[in-house]
């Protein structure tokens, strides 16, 4: 009988994927961490019976993540990363000679601990010598950072339920607020706009940042192993636009080779179709 993987993305919508064999299972104080080897997706990394990352489709979420931001200010030296344990974040970061420090907060050591053990392709910069591991909680950590003390925070949380729900609001908002630079830049997943039990929870969250930060926009991704395989982002910063301050021959001068991120998509990805448009002008 073949094995495979199935999680319910959504009430009466489940999506599978054959595995060859169970790599981890592992309980933490936080979650329930499993990876699998499988056939089309390699290596598979979930929390809770959650897909974190595919070894086949994780660039397109890490590109996403971290190109759009640092093209728009090629200047970043100091940035924040909470969550983000299986290190694919850190990981494109480090490829910017640029970037003097990366704090990466995640709550769970034994993600960070596993990942390095299981998934090399995403954890191998967390030795970096610019990077600083904290295994505390995000919230704990910037309500007692100092002001202005980074130029972008990406927040590469879980949902909004277990450990990662206080990520997903106004107080925490505020606080990446006060210890952002004058130039700063917030980026978070913001979930699928497709499957409501996920909208309802973006829209909430990108109310609560439109009010905080003066530009505040929503982009988007295609990642087939999330729920609909429609993703979100939010990019908010006291300065810059993402359209309008985008330096792509600055970024391109870099030489950078990305997989899925390039300088057109970076304008695509702000285009939004309408029913996502609707509902984030809904209050
Ligand atoms: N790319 C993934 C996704 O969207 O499915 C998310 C990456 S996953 C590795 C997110 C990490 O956030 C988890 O390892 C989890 O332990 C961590 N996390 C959740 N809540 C947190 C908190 N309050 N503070 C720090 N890390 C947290």
């Amino acid at each position: 009988m073949p094995l495979w993987y199935n999680e319910e993305q959504t009430e009466g919508v489940s999506f599978g994927i054959k595995i060859k064999e169970q790599i981890l299972s592992e309980e933490s104080q936080f979650q329930t961490i499993d990876i699998y080897d499988t056939y089309e997706f390699g290596k598979l990394f979930t929390l809770d019976g959650l897909v974190m990352l595919t070894e086949k489709d994780e660039f397109i979420y890490h590109d996403m993540i971290v190109h759009v931001p640092m093209a728009v200010n090629t200047e970043i030296k100091n940035v924040l990363v909470i969550g983000g344990g299986d290190g694919g974040t850190v990981r494109e970061l480090t490829r910017y000679n640029s970037i003097e420090k990366i704090d990466m907060v995640e709550i769970d050591e034994m993600v960070v601990r596993a990942s390095q053990k299981h998934l090399p392709f995403t954890a191998s910069k967390l030795t970096d010598p610019r990077v600083n591991l904290f295994f505390e909680d995000g919230i704990v950590f910037v309500k007692n950072a100092q002001n202005s003390m980074y130029d972008l925070i990406i927040v590469d949380s879980t949902d909004p339920i277990g450990p990662g729900e206080g990520l997903f609001t106004k107080e925490f908002y505020d606080q990446c607020f006060r210890i952002l630079t004058s130039e700063g830049i917030l980026i978070n997943q913001h979930e699928s706009p497709f499957y409501p039990q996920f909208s309802k929870e973006m829209k909430r969250a990108h109310n609560k940042i439109k009010n905080i930060f003066p530009i505040s926009m929503v982009y988007q991704a295609h990642i087939p192993t999330y729920p609909s395989g429609h993703w979100l982002f939010g990019f908010s910063s006291k300065k810059f636009h993402p359209l309008e301050d985008l330096k792509s021959p600055r970024w391109e001068m870099l030489k950078l080779k990305t997989k899925y991120y390039n300088s057109d998509l970076h304008l695509g990805s702000f285009a939004l179709p309408t029913y996502v448009k609707e509902m984030l002008e809904e209050e």
